[in-house]
Order: structure tokens, then C-alpha cells, then sequence
């Protein structure tokens, strides 16, 4: 299929064009198994899918066993919070373990992944998938405590200009660390945050808003720091607008881009992002807690920061010179603290592989109209006159505004009563607040998962 192919010249064709198009020429309607099977044949991308372990229902916990076809697979829409494994992990972390039992310390250098050098093979796809220039990008630690580093030298308050700007509803560790940083600053959350939220009966930020706000109050803010992907929401923000806005009048610009690295293709580089902080576990697929990473602009590098410094943020060649003063690192490489852990780096580099291999803007092409595929079998299966409940979807129907995911909030029956239901079918979806948030992965996910699981939804008996 022309669309899937990524030739480019489908771009101006919205996902929904595409679909109508492919229907049309094909002569099977759009919202039927055939359709979507035809869509995963001509799915150039549909064989990567055979290198994901997806959950068997039969060791699922909440799967009701005696309602499943016991041998299936289940419909995982799960991985904007944790990834598949993919098969590459094991024989990765094989390696380590072997290096480890062989060599002992002299693996540090003579590993086949040396352990002392683990972060920097997963160093060249993040650069691709961040957008980023040499240097910029570091693997290190996890998300949260990359928030908190980053701020330690780019959250630098006077008695003017003290604010961080963020969103109202962030996600918990993000705020929790917004407001200890102000506090470790000697002010209050009550003057010191300011946040952003959507309008009265609207879902989503609109950036005309925020661009207010950074009228308004700019002068005040030190630091914005948003995220690139709302993880409630799945509202992908205007990154480059917004971080021009922003310092123009004056403020430091860090994104949180937990959601969308992997997700969506960035140019943090060219946007000119200050400095940015990921984890690896949602759509890199690096597996539970692994390590993160941040990316800092060159425009940064030959100025001096307060820093919370370790002995990895020494150049490699003097570090074990073990000296008294440290002999900074290069970029993001001097705001690395400790030994990376090869564990975490050999699963990570196992998995970016495969982005390697892909490519984010192929794969993003295809999420555009994966997604839009959920959406439009969700408006025309589920809310329709007959139907005992209606979903009204919160994430931007336009699909630039948003990456792999739809947060669903459902009117006129019991969210919760429903996501159970979903969860003994054998769907592996996420429940926060009153929502539930669907990811169909371009990676690993098929238009046929698309249609079961909107067929399941369509035959609960509530
Ligand atoms: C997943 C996620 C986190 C998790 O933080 P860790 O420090 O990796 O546990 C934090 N913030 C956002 C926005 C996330 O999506």
C-alpha cells in the first residue's frame, strides 16, 4: 500500500483520506475484518511485530479463562506504559552475562560490550530519534532523578524571575519534583508554580494559551518545562513554537519527552530545546525502571552550571586518573554521574535496534493511520444510535496533535465496569482517573488489533 510505503508524497493526504482511498480502490468498506486484514498485509512493517513477545492470555491475572480461546495472544494497546520485549533483549543481556562469567572486571574493556562503554551504543538512535546533534545526548539514571539533575543547573531562580511553568496535570513524579525544586530554592509552590490547563469543557492545552501565559508572566518564569506527549491526554504539543515563545521572553525550556520519544519524530536540536529528560521502558521497549537519558543544546556547552557531579562526568581518558577536580566531560557526557548499568544499557541498545532498522518517520506514517483506523472504528462501531454506552475521545482528532494513543472517557455506562470487562476479555489497556488510554504502537501493533478490540468493546454485556 502506496501510504505505507513512505514515498512522501502522500503527505498532504490526511490518515482518514488515506483509509477512504485505499477502501475505495480495494472495494471493501472500511470498518470490517477484511479491511483490516488487507490493511496488515500491505502493512509494510506488520513482520517486525514477530519479534515481540505479546502476553499469552492464559498467564494474564485478570483474564477470565473459561471465556478466551486459550492459545491466543492478547490485544496489548499497553505500550505507552510499558513496552514489549522483543527478542533481541534476551540474547543481549546473554552476551553480558557470558562477558561476566568470562572476564570478570576485565569485562569493563574487554566485554564484547565493553560494561565501562555500555551507554554509548545506544548513543547514534537517540540522537536520531531526539533530533539531536553529537554530544547532546546522554543515558543515565532514570526519568525523574534526570528531571531533578537537569534542574539542578538549568532551574536557576532570582529574586525576578523564580517561576516554573508547567502543566496543571502532569504526571504525579514530575510535580512532586517542580515542587521540591522550588522549595530546595527557598520559595513556595503558591509562588513559585505557575501552571497550565485546558480551557472549561476542553481536554486538551491549546498552545495560544500557553503562548499567553508566556505574555503575561514571562518575565517571572525561569523554567517551562512541559511535556512533549500529555500522558493523560495524548496531546502532542507544538515543541518548537513553544520553546521559541518561551525564550524569547527570556526563560530557560526543558520537555519531558517520556511519551514521545519513540513516539513521535523530534528536532530538539533545531528547536532549539535547552535540555530534555526521557525514560526508555514505553515506546523504546527497554523494559521496566530501565535507564534514561537527557539531552542537552550545544548552545550549553561552553557555559558553566552549578552540578551535582560524579566521576562520570570526567572524560573517559583522565577519569582513572582518579585527580581531585574533575575534567569535564564533553556536553551531555559531563552531566553523567555514575557507572552506567549494563544490564540496563544492553537491553536498551538491544532495542533500539530496531528503531535503528525502522526509522521513526516510517514508523510515525504509520501510526498516523493506525491510529486514525481506532478512531474511526470506535465512531462508527461504538458510537452509534444503538449502543449502550458512547466514547468521547479526549486526545486531538487531528493527527498532528497527537502520537499512538487515544484516551477514552466513556459516557453513559461505567468506565470501570468496562475496563474490567476489557481485562477478563484478554485487552491489555491502562485506567487513570476516569479514562481509559488505548496505544496502538506502530511497532508492534496491527490494524487487526485495532478491530478486535473494538469488537470486543462492541459485544460487552454490561
Ligand atoms: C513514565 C513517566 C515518569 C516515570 O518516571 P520514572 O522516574 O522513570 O519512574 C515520569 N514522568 C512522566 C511524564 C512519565 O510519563
Amino acid at each position: 500500500m502506496k501510504s505505507l510505503n513512505c514515498n512522501g508524497k502522500d503527505e498532504e493526504l490526511t490518515p482518514q483520506n488515506i483509509l477512504n482511498e485505499q477502501s475505495e480502490k480495494w472495494k471493501i468498506p472500511l470498518v470490517s475484518e477484511a479491511f483490516a486484514r488487507k490493511l496488515d498485509e500491505n502493512d509494510a512493517l506488520h513482520y517486525i511485530r514477530d519479534e515481540f513477545h505479546f502476553p499469552k492470555l492464559t498467564s494474564l491475572p485478570k483474564v477470565d479463562k473459561s471465556r478466551i480461546n486459550s492459545d491466543s495472544s492478547c490485544i496489548y494497546f499497553c505500550g505507552h506504559s510499558l513496552g514489549l520485549q522483543s527478542t533481541r533483549v534476551r540474547q543481549a543481556i546473554d552476551v553480558w552475562l557470558n562477558d561476566w562469567a568470562d572476564l570478570g572486571a576485565h569485562g569493563h574493556i574487554h566485554g564484547r560490550n565493553p560494561f565501562a562503554a555500555c551507554d554509548y551504543p545506544c548513543i547514534p538512535t537517540l540522537q536520531k530519534l531526539l533530533g539531536a546533534e553529537d554530544k547532546e545526548v546522554g543515558v543515565m539514571n532514570q526519568l525523574t532523578s534526570n528531571l531533578h539533575f537537569m534542574m539542578i543547573s538549568f532551574y536557576r531562580p532570582t529574586a525576578e524571575r523564580f517561576k516554573i511553568l508547567y502543566e496543571e496535570r502532569s504526571f504525579p513524579s514530575d510535580e512532586y519534583a517542580f515542587q521540591s525544586q522550588i522549595r530546595f530554592h527557598g520559595y513556595t509552590p503558591e509562588e513559585a508554580a505557575i501552571t497550565v490547563k485546558p480551557r472549561q469543557n476542553e481536554d486538551c492545552i491549546r498552545t495560544e494559551d500557553i503562548l499567553e501565559l508566556l505574555k503575561q508572566h514571562g518575565q517571572s518564569i525561569a523554567l517551562i518545562l512541559l511535556s512533549g506527549v500529555q500522558y493523560y491526554t495524548g496531546q502532542l504539543f507544538d515543541i518548537e513554537t513553544i520553546t521559541e515563545a518561551a525564550q524569547q521572553q527570556g526563560c530557560t525550556v526543558g520537555w519531558d519527552l517520556a511519551h514521545a520519544v519513540g513516539n513521535v519524530p523530534l528536532k530538539l536540536h533545531d528547536w532549539k530545546v535547552d535540555f530534555a529528560a526521557f525514560c526508555s521502558y514505553k515506546y523504546l521497549n527497554s523494559g521496566a525502571g530501565c535507564i534514561g537519558g537527557i539531552f542537552v543544546h550545544s548552545n550549553h556547552f561552553d557555559k558553566d552550571y552549578p552540578r551535582f557531579d560524579g566521576w562520570w562526568g570526567n572524560r573517559d581518558a583522565t577519569r582513572f586518573q582518579m585527580a581531585k577536580e574533575i575534567d569535564r566531560g564533553v556536553g551531555a557526557d559531563g552531566f553523567r554521574i555514575s557507572n552506567p548499568s549494563i544490564h540496563q544499557c544492553a537491553t536498551l541498545a538491544a532495542s533500539l535496534q530496531i528503531f535503528d532498522e525502522v526509522g521513526i518517520e516510517q514508523l510515525r506514517k504509520k501510526s498516523k493511520i493506525l491510529t486514525q483506523y481506532l478512531q474511526c472504528l470506535i465512531e462508527n462501531e461504538i458510537n452509534q444510535a444503538a449502543s449502550k454506552f458512547k466514547i468521547d475521545i479526549l486526545t486531538p482528532k487531528d493527527p498532528k496533535q497527537r502520537g499512538a494513543q487515544l484516551s477514552l472517557r466513556i459516557i453513559g455506562a461505567d468506565a470501570r465496569q468496562i475496563f474490567n470487562e476489557l481485562e477478563r476479555l484478554g485487552v491489555c489497556l491502562d485506567y487513570r482517573g476516569d479514562i481509559i488510554r488505548v496505544a496502538p504502537v506502530p511497532l508492534y501493533n496491527s490494524f487487526m488489533d485495532a478491530y478486535r478490540f473494538v469488537s470486543v468493546l462492541k459485544s460487552l454485556k454490561l
